[in-house]
């Protein structure tokens, strides 16, 4: 059965104590209230992954990750962060082509499959993001970018590989704005998703595959979300900075 996987993307959020103080009240929550069998990973910026991941240490049903990496190993890349330097402070996931990086910082889906590459390399698990904007929605577009951005990101790997590969559908036009995509409009394309997988692997490794969705999650629309049956967990931003928001969205997922 394929794993379900909340984590929360905390973007450019939260200074270090106020971090410290999210992830204890949101990691006791989890503990007393949280029975279901879903991973939780906390991707706080990356300066704080360290001191997260050693809190965490003795919960095993929650891990910590980064929002991003380099494509590079090592050497002169001046601010940038490797994969390797995430695995060595205890992050096991890595957002990949999350769309603020792709629309802010010009990330195409030919860089992101060697940030994927850089990721696996690592023994790490990309959550690897992809999303239609509301232009190509509304021009009916969106299935033939949503191709491209899934095979030009990850279609170079193999099936092993592919098994360690998240995919997080988050349509940009629901990210942070309010407004989700209604689970009809999610389940289509995590479908949809999963068919290519499918079509370019096997039944096996799209049956495994865990696509998450994100984009204005909250505990009110989580419980229905969750019970379609290719959405695997979410890619929380907003509700995923308050521990009773997040822990309620986790506990959406049984
Ligand atoms: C995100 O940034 O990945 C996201 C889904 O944000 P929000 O939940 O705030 O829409």
């Amino acid at each position: 059965m394929r794993k379900k996987i909340i984590a929360g993307n905390w973007k450019m959020n939260k200074s270090f104590d106020e971090c410290m103080a999210l992830v204890s009240e949101l990691s006791n929550m989890i503990k007393d209230e949280y029975h279901g069998s879903a991973e939780v990973v906390i991707i706080p910026p990356s300066l704080y992954i360290n001191s997260v991941s050693r809190m965490l240490a003795d919960f095993n049903n929650i891990s910590s990750g980064a929002q991003n990496c380099s494509n590079h190993a090592s050497g002169a890349y001046t601010g940038e962060i490797s994969a390797a330097m995430i695995k060595s402070c205890g992050g096991k996931y890595i957002i990949i082509g999350h769309s603020e990086r792709r629309q802010y910082f010009g990330e195409t889906n030919d860089w992101l499959a060697k940030k994927i590459d850089a990721v696996l390399a690592e023994n790490l698990n990309p959550i690897y993001c992809v999303g239609e904007t509301l232009e190509e929605r509304e021009s009916n577009s969106h299935f033939d970018v949503l191709t491209k951005q899934v095979s030009e990101g990850l279609f170079h790997l193999n099936a092993e590989q592919m098994a360690a590969v998240v995919i997080a559908y988050e349509p940009v036009w629901a990210i942070g704005t309010g407004k989700t995509a209604s689970t009809a409009q999610a389940q289509e394309v995590h479908a949809f998703i999963r068919n290519l997988v499918k079509e370019k692997y096997s039944n096996e490794v799209a049956d495994n595959l865990t696509i998450q969705y994100g984009g204005s999650v909250k505990a009110e629309n989580a419980v229905e979300l969750f019970s379609a049956p290719d959405i695997d967990g979410a890619l929380v931003g907003g509700a995923a900075l308050q521990s009773r928001s997040f822990a309620d969205i986790i506990k959406a997922m049984a």
